[in-house]
């Protein structure tokens, strides 16, 4: 499905939307370039399981994990991961195959280790249609209304 938002505000929401619809065990990858709006969507998700702290990129982890919300929020970045071990390090499959939600960010740095069963988000700019323009294209929730 594809969804166009028109702000910051709105990608908030979608994410949040998507937050409580959330299913234990779901898998998430989001990409897009720098800037595009990864972590809005990632905070309204994280708002949406009804998490209140406050939600940034993993800068110098790979894995931050909320707990505080209606399912454990375990947010990924992988953009700084230098071997694949690093991953088996953190006991990553109990994340994977756990009972919460899982976000990666860089996802394609660590693609032979994301289940076939996942969702995918791309946020994508394009300037024709505004400076604040994104299209969210999601893949892997069929059955769910947005
Ligand atoms: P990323 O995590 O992908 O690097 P961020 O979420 O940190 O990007 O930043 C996105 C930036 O784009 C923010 O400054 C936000 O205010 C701005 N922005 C403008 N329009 C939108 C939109 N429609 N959706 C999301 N962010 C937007
Ligand atoms: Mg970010």
């Amino acid at each position: 499905m594809i969804i166009e938002t028109n702000s910051p505000e709105e990608t908030y929401q979608l994410g949040k939307l998507l937050g409580q619809k959330a299913k234990a065990g779901q898998i998430y990858t989001l990409r897009g370039d720098l800037g595009v709006g990864k972590t809005v969507f990632t905070q309204g998700l994280a708002a949406g399981l009804g998490i209140t702290e406050p939600v940034n990129s993993p800068t110098f982890t790979i894995i931050q994990e909320y707990l505080e919300g209606r399912l454990p929020f375990y947010h990924f970045d992988v953009y700084r991961i230098g071997d694949i071990e690093e991953m088996e390090e953190i006991g990553y499959d109990d994340y994977f195959f756990g009972q919460g939600v899982c976000m990666i960010e860089w996802a394609d740095l660590i693609e032979e280790l994301i289940p076939e069963d996942h969702i995918q988000v791309e946020i994508v700019k394009d300037l024709e249609k505004g400076f604040d323009y994104r299209k969210v294209i999601i893949t892997g929730l069929e059955g769910v209304e947005i």
